[in-house]
């Protein structure tokens, strides 16, 4: 049994997260300790323990410390059974999460899943629907397994209330993947999701962009919402090269004006542009997963340049390092170059 120190580097959900997915492709059982020690609420959240549910789900586990506010897990997986599940978060938690936990199983199950998800589909500090639809589902599919996400209802924070359909076709093994050029640029869009609030919010935001970006106003829509149970309002912005799509995120929020989120949105954007490399700090975190399993397996594995590396990424390298035969190298000829190579150990 592997024990994981839940303190480590960021501290936080992404630990229990990525040491259930871990354990459940590799069959190791973990335990882990000190859970979310670096937030305000340490220990299980809701959201968390509908992702230590899926994940004892999906593999029949055996599982200690599955309550809320728990600060102490064990887990011992059985094996996955690929099928149809439901995962409900019950609050505005985010979906996206849950599917982290169990999706880098399914990937090279023994057939396909079908998953219903409900809580939220567009939250702060998660991945939206969009980026996991056009960022990050179309890279696992250059790795082989093919995943469809449709958006049957978006669920915003507080309310939530979304809900996502995923159908996953798994492949033996997972390929490789190189991502060190983003190649032309070949479209950039400003999307603002709006629910339940006044229209002028969408347009402050939009202008905002426009003055920033200088482009053209045909690059920037606006999607009001109507099914949605409460209010919500969301800027991204979708920057579509040859390689791969990236899409930057800002969440509207209480007592902040539309065009400061218009603005944050644009920062992140902006220094990707400027970088010159395909993978944002977000993918970065989230592919070191993906490829690393591959490379445990000796098949797959890959290297991608991408901007500083965050301390999630960080805390993903500590903890792949724990759980899978793997060398990573990490080398930065400057601050926002950043060059990840992932394959077998040798
Ligand atoms: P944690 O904060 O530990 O719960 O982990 C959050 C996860 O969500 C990490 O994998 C982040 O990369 C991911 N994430 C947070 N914000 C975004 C965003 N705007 N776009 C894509 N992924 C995100």
């Amino acid at each position: 049994m592997l024990t994981i120190d839940g303190a480590m580097g960021e501290g936080g959900g992404q630990i229990i997260r990525t040491s259930l997915a871990l354990s459940l492709v590799t069959g190791e059982p973990v335990e882990i300790r000190n859970i979310r020690a670096g937030r305000p609420r340490p220990g299980l959240r809701r959201q968390h323990l509908t992702a230590v549910t899926a994940a004892g789900r999906l593999s029949e586990a055996e599982v200690e410390g599955a309550q809320l506010g728990s600060r102490r897990l064990r887990f011992q997986p059985g094996r996955v059974k690929p099928g149809s599940y439901r995962f409900d978060v019950g609050t505005a938690g985010s979906t996206t999460l849950v599917l982290q936990t169990v999706l880098p199983a399914l990937l090279t199950a023994g057939g396909p899943s079908q998953l219903v998800l409900e809580g939220g589909t567009h939250n702060p500090m998660a991945p939206p629907f969009e980026f996991l639809a056009k960022t990050y589902l179309p890279l696992i599919a250059r790795l082989g397994p093919r995943v469809e996400a449709v958006l049957e209802r978006p669920g915003f924070y507080p309310a939530g209330g979304g809900r996502l359909r995923v159908a996953v076709t798994p492949a033996r093994q997972l390929g490789r993947l190189e991502l060190v050029r983003r190649g032309p640029l070949i479209a950039r869009r400003g999307r603002v999701l709006l629910a339940r609030l006044p229209e002028h919010i969408a347009r402050r935001e939009c202008s905002t962009l426009a003055a920033h970006s200088g482009w053209e106003p045909k690059c920037f829509v606006t999607e009001l919402v109507r099914d949605s149970p409460g209010p919500g309002n969301v800027v991204m912005i979708e920057i579509e090269s040859e390689t791969v799509t990236e899409v930057f995120t800002a969440f509207g929020r209480k007592g902040v004006p539309a065009e400061q989120v218009a603005a944050e949105v644009w920062s992140e954007a902006s220094r990707y542009l400027q970088a010159e490399v395909p993978v944002g700090p977000h993918l970065a975190d989230q592919l070191m997963l993906p490829l690393a399993i591959g490379a445990h397996q000796g098949s797959g594995g890959g290297q991608y340049r991408t901007l500083e590396l965050t301390s999630h990424s960080r805390t993903h390298l500590e903890l792949l390092d724990w759980f899978l035969q793997v060398d990573i190298e990490v080398e930065s000829p400057q601050r926002d170059d950043v060059c990840v190579r992932i394959g077998p150990r040798r």
